[in-house]
């Protein structure tokens, strides 16, 4: 493919991700391949059929515009689908080489819920599930509803930042709940994945068995639900599914990356619901949690000698998420497998060199404002608008004593983030914060709390 071609692809994509924000441009233009431009048209290639559609009707104009932008001697743009079995167009898509499209991820081969759920991971049990204080209040709601027929909170909802264990925790549910209860039904699926089976529905006029699939179930947990923002036919459709099973007395479990009040692009009424029930953040990890889980995940491979001064500077040093954890060690038993000895402390410096520098974590001001909003349970929007009511002035001036603590930004900027305030404003919460710290006890835990939110 010509280089300029490939130029001007990126100059489209970088459009495209200027106008969308990340989760929208990772989910559906991120995939995208560029196959060529022919007589005008700039054709690009999905790897699903449904991501083509979808494409196609959502987003069609915008990309069309945005590579009449770049190159006005294109005035069409068409998709082809590559993939494995699914192809589509395929005189086209047979004389292109191969193309660097993302792999899709890896289905997991186990049992589902049921015919409409998604698979579950059979790892993911509360067996393996390392309690701490981080996660205590989600655990302990998890296993209330998965042992349980009679419904005590709805929903449950559960949120923390990722890698720490919500998916694990719904997966624990079914689990769980299937075995003590194998009559009921239990579904466990993605946001995304709901969306995508409502959209089809919608395309083969399928609503209604869509509905009463959905409606009939006794446990309904769906996952990484801030999906659905901005989605207005997908969320008039799952508040409806929502309302009704509740009304029902059946159990819902939702997990997002943030808390009800602070959904943006989710309706006022449905955020307001969703807050009815039990809502559970999982607060980053503490070293002993960090700890108990690398000995958990050790144990597991006998075979292989990981010291415990490896595992507690592993625990000490990677501190982002269990995920990257996890990571971490799976790298070191690999070593230790092919080197076939006890790994050093020296060894596992040299090996995670990139981890151990990546984790030297780095906040930001936006990153600050939405946890303190949600650590102090008042609005992202509140905290950032003029009002003076103590419940939200106290929490704003935390939030600017922790951007200055916690980033290199200048009194200036940090006030310019704050709804447009003065350098002097910022000045002043830093000091007021600085006291209060001395002699308000109250002050001072959660203060320190949100520090170790931050990893500091
Ligand atoms: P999230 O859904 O919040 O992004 P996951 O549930 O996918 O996070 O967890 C990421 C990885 O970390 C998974 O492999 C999971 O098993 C593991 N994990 C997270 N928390 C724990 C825990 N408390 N104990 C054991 N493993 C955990
Ligand atoms: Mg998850």
């Amino acid at each position: 493919m010509a280089t300029g071609m490939e130029a001007e692809w990126s100059r489209v994509l970088g459009r495209l991700r200027s106008e969308f924000d990340d989760n929208i441009f990772n989910s559906w233009f991120k995939p995208l391949a560029l196959v060529n431009i022919e007589d005008g048209c700039a054709v690009m290639a999905t790897p699903t059929r449904f991501m083509r559609n979808w494409l196609e009707s959502n987003f069609g104009e915008r990309i069309r515009c945005a590579w009449q932008a770049e190159n006005s001697s294109v005035s069409d743009i068409n998709f082809v689908v590559l993939s494995g079995s699914v192809r589509e167009n395929s005189e086209r898509a047979e004389d292109v080489p191969a193309l660097p499209l993302k792999a899709q991820k890896p289905e997991i081969i186990t049992v589902k819920t049921s015919e409409f759920g998604a698979p579950l991971d059979p790892r993911f049990t509360f067996e393996s599930f390392v309690v701490g204080k981080s996660n205590e209040l989600a655990y302990a709601a998890a296993r209330r509803v998965a042992e349980n027929k009679e419904v005590h909170f709805n929903p449950l909802f559960l949120h923390s930042g990722v890698g720490l264990g919500k998916t694990h925790l719904m997966h624990a549910i079914a689990w769980a709940n299937r075995e003590k209860f194998p009559e009921r039904r239990v579904v466990y699926l993605s946001a995304e994945q709901f969306m995508y089976q409502f959209i089809t529905s919608i395309r083969y006029k399928d609503t209604m068995s869509f509905k009463q699939k959905f409606r009939s179930v006794d446990l309904l947990m769906i996952d990484d639900l801030q999906f659905i923002a901005n989605k207005q036919s997908t969320q008039e459709e799952f508040f409806h599914t929502f309302n009704t099973l509740i009304d029902h007395s059946r159990q819902v479990v939702i997990s997002a990356d943030r808390s009800p009040t602070n959904m943006e692009g989710i309706e006022e009424r449905i955020r307001s619901r969703l807050g009815w029930g039990l809502v559970a953040d999982i607060h980053p990890t503490e070293y002993e949690l960090r700890l108990g889980i690398l000995q958990q995940k050790a144990n597991k491979v006998p075979e292989v000698e990981i010291s415990l001064s490896v595992l507690e500077f592993l625990a000490r040093r990677i501190t982002s998420n269990v995920r990257e954890l996890e990571g971490a060690l799976n790298r070191m038993i690999a070593h230790a497998t092919l080197i076939g000895r006890e790994v050093t402390l020296e060894m596992t410096q040299e090996v995670l060199q990139d981890l151990l520098r990546a984790n030297v974590r780095r906040v930001n001001i936006d990153e600050i404002q939405r946890r303190v909003a949600d650590y102090f349970n008042i609005r992202l929007s509140d905290l950032l608008s003029s009002r003076r009511a103590r419940a939200v002035a106290r929490p704003r001036q935390v939030a600017m004593y922790l951007s200055k603590q916690l980033t290199a930004k200048s009194l200036p900027v940090i006030g310019r983030k704050f709804g447009g305030r003065d350098h002097t404003t910022v000045m002043h919460a830093v000091k007021r914060i600085d006291e209060l710290r001395l002699t308000d006890s109250v002050l001072e835990e959660d203060i320190q709390h949100l520090e170790r939110i931050f990893g500091t």
